[in-house]
Order: C-alpha cells, then sequence, then structure tokens
C-alpha cells in the first residue's frame, strides 16, 4: 500500500484522493482532491463537469498521535453552461467558509465545554479567537436546533451577580421539569423581562402554570403581567433565608453586648443549620447558647415549626390555618427583627403559601446555579456575556 493510500484510509474521508503528505516535527500537511469527475450545479441541479479554474484551501483537521493535521484540498471551480453560471465544488465534511472540518470544530466544541477557551487553544495549537469563533458557532448551532421555551410549563427565576459587588445582576430562566436553564439575561429589572417574556409568542405565555421566583418584586409583576394562567410561588428556600436573616442579627447584636461571652463565639452556623444536620458536638453547643440566650432559643423554636409547616404534605387549608398561628406566635415573642421578617413575610403571604398547593421551589434552580458558578470560575477571563451564556445553555441541560 502506497503511503497516499494508507492516509485516505486514515482519514476517512471517501470522496478524497490524497495526492502527497508532508510529516513535520508538529504537523501533517496532507494534499489531496474530490475523486468525483463532475459536480452538481447549486442552481439548475444538472450535472456539470466543465471545470473553470482550480484553487486551493487549507483547512485543519483532527490530529493523528500527536501531530495537528491540515488538508490541502485542492477546490475545482466549475461552470454550468445552462444557467450559465461558476460555483465552487462543496465537500460534505467542511461548510463553506470554515477553516476546519466539522468533525474537528465538533471536538473543539467538546473540549470547550470541560476547559478554558486559552487551555483548547493551546492544546490543539490553534489562535484564542479561533477557538472562540468555532466555539460560538457550534454552540449556537447547537441551541438553534431546539426551541428551549417551547416545552416549559414550570418556570423558575433567579438571578447570579455577574461581577461581585458591582450590583450587576443576570437573571437565569429555569425549566423546573427538566432541570435546564432555558436562557439567561443581562437585567432583571420588570419592563425588559415583560418585554422578553412577549417575545417568546402567546402559545409560550399561555402555557406557563407556575413561576418561582424570590422577593423582587420586579419578578412578580413581570409574571402577572404576561402569564395569563400562572400561579406565582415564592421560593420557599429564599423565605427561610429571610427568617434565618433575623436569627443572625439577634445574635450578632448580642456579640456586640458581650464581647467576651464564650456560649455565642463560633455559633453562627450552628445556628442557620438544619438541626438534623448537626453533628452531637454542635447540639450540646447549641444547648449552651441557649442557656446562655432564651431569645435565641425562642427564634430557633420558631424558626424550626415554620419548616415543619413547609415541610409538611397536609392540605392547603390546614396549613394556611398553621401559618396564621405561627405569624401570632411570632408577633407574641415581640423580637424586633423577627417583626421585620413577619412584616415582609406578611406583604409576600399569598405567594409564598402557593407552595402549600404545588410545592414547586427554586431547589433545582439553585443546583443550576452551582453549576453556573463553576462555569464561572472555568471561563475565567471570559469577558463576552453571550460567550458566557452559551456556556451556560449548552452545559446545564
Ligand atoms: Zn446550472
Amino acid at each position: 500500500m502506497d503511503e497516499c493510500k494508507f492516509y485516505e484510509g486514515l482519514l476517512n474521508l471517501p470522496l478524497l484522493e490524497v495526492t502527497s503528505v508532508e510529516l513535520s516535527k508538529d504537523s501533517i500537511l496532507i494534499s489531496c482532491c474530490s475523486k468525483l469527475g463532475s459536480a452538481i450545479c447549486p442552481c439548475c441541479k444538472n450535472k456539470v463537469t466543465k471545470v473553470n479554474q482550480v484553487y486551493r484551501r487549507k483547512v485543519s483537521d483532527l490530529s493523528i498521535s500527536g501531530r495537528s493535521v491540515v488538508l490541502d484540498l485542492e477546490i475545482r471551480q466549475f461552470v454550468c453552461l445552462d444557467c450559465p453560471r461558476h460555483f465552487s465544488e462543496q465537500f460534505d465534511f467542511v461548510s463553506e467558509h470554515s477553516h476546519t472540518t466539522t468533525r474537528q470544530s465538533k471536538w473543539v466544541f467538546m473540549l470547550c465545554q470541560q476547559q478554558a477557551h486559552s487551555q483548547v487553544a493551546a492544546l490543539l495549537d490553534m489562535s484564542n479567537s479561533q477557538v472562540a469563533h468555532i466555539y460560538q458557532c457550534e454552540a449556537t448551532a447547537h441551541l438553534s436546533s431546539c426551541d428551549r421555551y417551547a416545552l416549559v410549563r414550570n418556570l423558575g427565576i433567579d438571578e447570579i451577580a455577574l461581577r461581585k459587588g458591582k450590583g450587576d445582576y443576570a437573571c437565569v430562566l429555569v425549566d423546573l421539569d427538566r432541570g435546564w436553564v432555558i436562557d439567561i439575561l443581562p437585567y432583571r429589572d420588570k419592563d425588559k423581562l415583560i418585554e422578553h417574556f412577549l417575545s417568546k409568542g402567546a402559545a409560550f405565555l399561555q402555557q406557563i402554570s407556575h413561576v418561582t421566583c424570590d422577593m423582587w418584586d420586579g419578578y412578580i409583576s413581570a409574571a402577572m403581567a404576561v402569564f395569563p394562567n400562572t400561579t406565582i410561588i415564592i421560593d420557599r428556600l429564599h423565605v427561610s433565608m429571610h427568617l434565618n436573616q433575623a436569627i443572625d442579627k439577634q445574635r450578632k447584636e448580642l456579640r456586640k453586648e458581650d464581647k467576651d461571652a464564650e456560649e455565642l463565639k463560633n455559633t453562627k452556623w450552628i445556628l442557620l443549620k438544619n438541626e438534623d444536620d448537626l453533628t452531637t458536638q454542635e447540639k450540646e453547643k447549641l444547648a449552651k447558647v441557649f442557656e446562655y440566650s432564651p431569645v435565641l432559643e425562642e427564634l430557633y423554636t420558631i424558626k424550626k415549626t415554620f419548616k415543619a409547616i413547609f415541610d409538611s404534605t397536609l392540605p392547603k387549608a390546614f396549613l394556611l390555618s398553621c401559618i396564621t398561628q405561627w405569624v401570632e406566635d411570632a408577633q407574641w415573642i415581640a423580637n424586633k427583627y423577627l417583626n421585620e421578617f413577619v412584616k415582609t413575610f406578611n406583604n409576600y403571604k399569598t405567594w409564598i403559601c402557593n407552595y402549600f398547593e404545588s410545592k414547586l421551589s427554586n431547589g433545582v434552580v439553585e443546583g443550576c446555579n452551582n453549576k453556573i458558578k463553576t462555569i464561572k470560575r472555568i471561563a475565567y477571563g471570559m469577558a463576552n456575556f453571550e460567550n458566557f451564556k452559551l456556556r451556560i445553555l449548552t452545559q446545564t441541560e
């Protein structure tokens, strides 16, 4: 078998004839041309054999045993005498203006899913901008192949800080049933959200039956404005977070009053954690906290009751009466931090208590957010929001 035939077999591109191969330390340059004697005119679909001129085009292909591979393709420009027009022959393994074969692009995309673009560029001996370009084309093609909004019934809305401490938020939309990020938007204000949802069409707006979100008024008003058949649920995890904050404020105040109190040192997380997750040692420590501060014990106990109500699977009507009782008990304690919480709770009560019916929460969104944080770490230095978004959408499926 001669060398050219050997490389033809290796390339596994059946329509190519290899005419010569140049090996160097790091690369292999393979010159090749089509085995076909004719081409189909893109206009009249007739078979055309008359060649007007020949030129060459280089495309990068999958590497072979650590050497980068470049195909030096002979391209024939045909003339269709019927139309009449000139056209260049096309190959099925490379798109018209691409500098890489389709399989090489897919490989670049796959590598980019796990590594920073710069690492992929170094690995494949490509430039950063080349890798970024391929990634963008592949990811866009991948995403446009499906309408991510089409099947959504239960929509989770959450946000992530794009740059810490800059007030720069992105809004994350999640399909709660599939646990997918559907979209990520570089804003979270009401008017822009309304505009965005409206652009997705009437069928989408009609089919949304639940929206879960935090206590951000922009989300609530946007959802009320655009989804006619939706029940809005304030995410229970966000509500508990607020209740935890009340306890933490009380703890901080006590710490301030009595800086030397051993009982209060390193107790923040013990007070905030679920009781079931505490170790024996932590439980002992917690008992000492309560001995020192009955107020903290009261707050902790009422937090537990709150959680128990939300964990319960009893009917909504019954749980609503529990909540009414809970609010009364909370007010009875007359603690300023808890009162602040109760005030917020009452403002959003209807939406918070909608949870009792559907049991939907943003738990799955939180999971996505953790993935997004990982992507942010991998994609450090990725200043471009669109690229960041493409990464998230293709990687959280
Ligand atoms: Zn023609």
